[in-house]
């Protein structure tokens, strides 16, 4: 059965969990989008022991994400940060984006700032491969492998 919702879209009704049939297949979490927040999610949602049903409504996963230049935007003192001298800290941060956002939210930044790290070190465990070095001058997209960049007219 569907039904349409307020955007037009149409929706399939909410089943109730009783009406269920008993092989019906069951999940903990499901995540609707394989791009990298979906992906990220599903993850997680996994790792802590949760069955995932993780949807995509493209032929292929990836969405906008993979497309995308692939910059994380992490700082806060960083592995790399430290391993090039690139002095920076939480504050220093906050600071920046508080001061080059429109309207800037300074919860939602502290969050993200404060959690710099920790992201940072989360995907290096996850497999991902940051060189340890920096692009000093001014790009878009640094010419090579280097693992830090600082980025300008992006954004
Ligand atoms: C050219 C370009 C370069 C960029 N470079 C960078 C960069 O270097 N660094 C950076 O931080 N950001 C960059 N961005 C921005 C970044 O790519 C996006 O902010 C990010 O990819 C968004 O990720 P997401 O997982 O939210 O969405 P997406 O990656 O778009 O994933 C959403 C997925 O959900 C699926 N979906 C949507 N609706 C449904 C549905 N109803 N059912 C099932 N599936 C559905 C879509 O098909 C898609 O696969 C760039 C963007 C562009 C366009």
């Amino acid at each position: 059965m569907n039904s349409q919702s307020s955007s037009g879209l149409t929706v399939p009704q909410v089943i109730p969990a009783a009406d269920l049939p008993d092989d019906a297949e069951r999940f903990d979490v499901v995540v609707v989008g394989f791009g990298i927040a979906g992906g990220c999610a599903a993850l997680e949602a996994a790792r802590s022991g949760a069955r995932v049903l993780l949807l995509e409504r493209a032929a292929v996963h990836g969405g906008t994400s993979s497309m995308s230049g692939g910059h994380f935007y992490l700082g806060g003192g960083t592995a790399v940060q430290q391993a090039t001298g690139q002095k920076d800290t939480v504050e220093a941060m906050v600071r920046y984006l508080m001061a080059s956002t429109k309207n800037p939210d300074e919860q939602k930044i502290r969050a993200y700032c404060e959690g710099s790290v920790a992201h940072f070190d989360w995907l290096e465990e996850l497999g991902f491969e940051f060189e340890r070095s920096y692009f000093p001058g001014k790009a878009v997209i640094q010419p090579g492998t280097e693992g830090l960049v600082s980025i300008h007219g992006c954004c």
